[in-house]
């Protein structure tokens, strides 16, 4: 399921190249191209869902979560910890319409956000 229009799409179909930090068979996990941390990686559900309000597949869901924390070995940030945010909708600030996860660190995060 994917939808043509949508910019995480064409990264999992390969129109576009992001800088992949991690995938597998369920998931892409790519760096922010406007990183908010030092490191900020985006993980993806391959499948189109727009939105956290849409998913409905447990898979996806426990797919995204142990990619975010695979994701986070990788970078080096499971021992100081770090952020994970999933923004949903217009009043939850998703400028990008395909569900993601974002993955934040390598700093001290502050509470609450913004
Ligand atoms: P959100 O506001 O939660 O929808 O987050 C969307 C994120 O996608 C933002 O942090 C953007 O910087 C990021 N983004 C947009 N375009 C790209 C791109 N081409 N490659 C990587 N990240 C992107």
């Amino acid at each position: 399921m994917s939808d043509n229009d949508c910019l995480f799409c064409k990264m999992v179909s390969g129109d576009i190249s992001p800088d992949i930090v991690y995938e597998n068979d369920h998931v892409l996990a790519f760096r922010d191209i406007n990183p908010r941390a030092p490191v900020h990686v985006l993980v993806i559900p391959k499948n189109h869902v727009p939105t956290l309000a849409d998913l409905d597949n447990p898979e996806i869901a426990a797919q995204c979560l142990l990619a975010a924390k695979t994701v986070a070995e990788l970078e080096g940030l499971s021992e100081n910890g770090y952020r994970t945010v999933i923004n949903c909708k217009q009043w939850g600030g998703q400028e990008v319409y395909h569900l993601h996860l974002h993955v934040l660190g390598g700093r001290a995060m502050t509470w609450p956000p913004g």
